[in-house]
């Protein structure tokens, strides 16, 4: 017997969308400025305490007069996870595109988006810089799932987080100690520029292009979506990440990473992916059920 679709309007996602960014991009997650002030508790040298009590004062002001928590106000990732038993008006995409768009006039979010990535430099795509400002492209993870509910991970993601991603194919016999220093490396190496103390997303196994998005679809995971089996290489990596030195902002304490939150997925006999994706202090991410 076939089940009745639930109808879910446009004008619906659209409405929820727009309030969810209008949450996050003055207002971090909560577990993430939790940690934050457990880093500042933990933190004994000067600088990085008086860095990280400005980052937490700034997000207070945010909060406050609703104001965006930093200048880089992202680029919009979406995972979404939609149920067959689902009826959409139109494509998600479209949907979303439209609710980043508006919401991003409303809140006075700066449009970090270049349509063209190569800026204006082939005159050939003259055609991709002319786009409408109606949709703003975003970047959407598409599931499908039993049930009858639409949910969605958002995140407002910064370019100096994005831009310190690593990924690396290893030797399958690759040992696990070579993946810890891979990622200890690609974070302690960053230094200041993905504004630290971040989050570190790992994404173990799959293939290419499954491990990246697992090392940042694990950004958007609390430990229980984890499960056990990696909590203690996760521990492990962070103690030896925090201990190399580099710290808050890149410039003093022990504070350079809040998590390490590690997924992953079966892969072929003569792989092993590894990637890595960081996010900065302004973590700003917010799950919405539909
Ligand atoms: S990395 Fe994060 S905190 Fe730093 S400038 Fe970008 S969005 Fe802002």
């Amino acid at each position: 017997m076939k089940t009745a679709q639930r109808l879910l309007s446009d004008a619906l996602i659209q409405e929820k969308v727009i309030e969810a960014i209008g949450k996050i991009f003055c207002d971090r997650e909560p577990h993430a400025q939790e940690l934050l002030t457990k880093a500042l508790n933990s933190e004994t040298d000067e600088l990085a305490r008086d860095i990280l009590d400005d980052i937490i004062d700034n997000a207070a002001l945010a909060r406050e007069e609703r104001l965006p928590l930093c200048q880089d106000t992202g680029l919009l990732v979406v995972f979404a996870r939609l149920g067959v038993d689902v009826r959409l008006e139109i494509c998600l995409r479209d949907t979303l595109e439209q609710a980043a768009a508006i919401a991003w006039q409303k809140y006075y979010m700066r449009d970090s988006i270049a349509p063209d990535p190569l800026r204006g430099q082939l005159d050939e795509c003259e055609d991709i810089r002319s786009e409408s400002d109606a949709r703003l492209p975003i970047v959407l993870h598409l599931e499908q799932v039993p049930g009858d509910g639409l949910s969605l991970d958002l995140a407002l993601k910064g370019g100096g987080a994005e831009n310190m991603s690593a990924l690396r194919m290893f030797n399958p016999s690759a040992k696990v100690e070579e993946i810890v220093e891979f990622v200890v490396d690609t974070v302690v190496n960053a230094g200041g520029r993905p504004c630290p103390p971040v989050i570190v997303g790992v994404g173990i196994g799959g293939d290419f292009e499954l491990s990246a998005i697992l090392a940042k679809r694990a950004l958007f995971t609390d430990s229980d979506e984890r499960g056990t089996c990696y909590r203690e290489l996760e521990k492990d990596i962070l103690r030896r990440i925090n201990e190399r030195g580099r710290g808050v902002m890149g410039l003093a304490g022990r504070n350079t990473a809040l998590e390490v939150r590690i997924l992953t997925a079966p892969c072929h006999i003569a792989s092993l992916p590894v990637a890595v994706n960081l996010d900065c202090h302004a973590h700003r991410h917010i799950r919405v059920e539909i």
